[in-house]
């Protein structure tokens, strides 16, 4: 694991100072800086100009109140946020998560890890991210709507096209989008299609968007084990979670020709060795909103087992995509005795540095968030150039697209791995990668 120097150390205790309270951030925050020793080195004006001090405090930071009348006519009041974290590249783009864990520190982890992210894509978006502790779990779908159009009425004023582009995350879906658009709509009187991304296919929306995340994490790990002369092909995979970014990886990696035997969410594991039923996972989770547990009522051969630990499953490629820090040292040591041999994360930061130390070691391929679950955000991209343009793309041409995105990471992040003497190290070629670029667009822009 690379070192702190003293000059990355000042910098973290100062981030430490500042953030206090904001784990998460600090984690995030941690990872990247681990990998810029060697960048510092070389670029003195880095230094100079404090670009990294920049890079970690956000250009702005919102904090709403979203107060909205539930089906029995009691007030709720939820805490809207939004992190406009970074414009070098382009407007701030990055999802809405609706979740009761959301705070302040949560979405700053996540607009953090964004910037870099979207600068792997090559795609001209800023970093930001946002949401609310508004918990969407047992809430009618009139609810929603209500919350939804709350938390627009005032973030509207913060969005255009070229300001700040936001999408889904967990617990914004289509339908999230759908509201939130309509409510921006009627109170700005544009039809501004640009403004946010994962829209319906018939209002702007971009076919390929709903696969992207997890149809790009599959790509990810075929690219990592093309480079060990292997492939996914007959491979046993396990991918934790059980929304939108794992059923599309199970899709994807189904296609490639692996076995996805295992899935969850946060009550329970589902097992099915046979090679999970996508079919029914779809309709459980996407049309009745539904719990994985009901999968054993339909295949009485797979085997729910409640509470449990899904990376104590047998598996060679493990998928977390569910939420951060669901996957720790103990699990990784785990995942690496019963044979695994690469990891893509799904999700945004789904493993502790423990465990990411603990593949490191170990040899795994490990295709940290910020690179893996990239083609999301690329393909929110996509559907922005489309609206651009008023034009809108076949499924198999925006497939492409997200593939060459993909693998254009892959290998940027592999060639800056070798470049800096640590081949394979996917961590450090993503940081780096994904930092220079954001750190030369603003030495460009001077201090702002
Ligand atoms: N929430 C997704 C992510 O973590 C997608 C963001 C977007 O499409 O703007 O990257």
């Amino acid at each position: 694991m690379p070192q702190f120097n003293e000059k990355l150390s000042e910098i973290y205790e100062e981030v430490l100072k500042r953030n206090a309270g904001e784990g998460e951030f600090h984690q995030a925050v941690h990872e990247v800086l681990e990998s810029l020793g060697p960048v510092l080195a070389k670029r003195p004006e880095f230094v100079h100009g404090k670009i990294i001090q920049r890079i970690c405090e956000p250009e702005r930071q919102i904090i709403f109140r979203v107060p909205w009348l539930d089906d029995k006519g009691d007030v709720q009041i939820n805490r809207g946020f939004r992190v406009e974290f970074n414009s070098s590249l382009g407007p701030y783009k990055g999802g809405l998560r609706f979740h009761p864990s959301v705070n302040l520190g949560i979405i700053k982890f996540l607009g953090f890890e964004q910037i870099f992210k979207n600068s792997l894509t090559g795609m001209p978006i800023g970093g930001g991210k946002g949401g609310s502790d508004f918990d969407p779990k047992g809430r009618s779908e009139n609810e929603i709507m209500r919350f939804c159009q709350s938390f627009m009425t005032e973030l509207y004023r913060h969005l255009g096209e070229y300001t700040d582009v936001p999408a889904g995350d967990i617990g914004v879906g289509g339908r999230e989008i759908g509201f939130l658009f309509g409510q921006y709509k009627r109170i700005t009187n544009r039809y501004e299609s640009g403004v946010l991304t994962g829209k319906g296919l018939s209002w702007g929306g971009s076919l390929v968007r709903t696969e992207a995340t997890g149809y790009g994490c599959a790509y990810f790990v075929r690219e990592m084990l093309k480079t060990r002369k292997d492939s996914i092909e007959g491979k046993t995979c396990v991918v934790s979670g059980s929304g939108n970014v794992a059923i599309y990886t199970i899709e994807k990696i189904t296609e490639l020709g692996g076995t996805c035997v295992a899935c969850s969410d946060s009550n329970g594991v589902i097992y099915d060795g046979k090679g999970l039923d996508l079919d029914l996972i779809k309709k459980i989770k996407e049309v009745d909103r539904g719990r994985i547990a009901e999968y054993a009522e339909h295949h009485k051969h797979a085997k729910y087992i409640a509470g449990g630990n899904i990376w104590e499953i047998p598996c060679e490629v493990a998928l977390p995509s569910a939420t951060q820090n669901e996957l720790n040292g103990k699990d990784a040591r785990a995942l690496v005795k019963n044979g695994c041999i690469a990891v893509g994360e799904g999700a945004n930061m789904p493993t502790t540095p423990e465990g990411v130390k603990v593949f490191q070691e170990s040899g795994v391929a490990y295709g940290p968030s910020k690179a893996a679950n990239a083609g999301g955000v690329a393909t929110s991209a996509l559907e922005m150039q489309q609206n651009a343009s008023r034009d809108s793309w076949s499924f198999e041409f925006t497939e492409q697209k997200l593939e060459q995105i993909m693998m254009g990471i892959h290998q940027a992040c592999y060639e800056t791995s070798e470049e800096y003497g640590a081949p394979g190290n996917y961590v450090m070629g993503a940081n780096i990668t994904g930092f220079m670029k954001v750190a030369n667009a603003m030495v460009a822009h001077g201090l702002i």
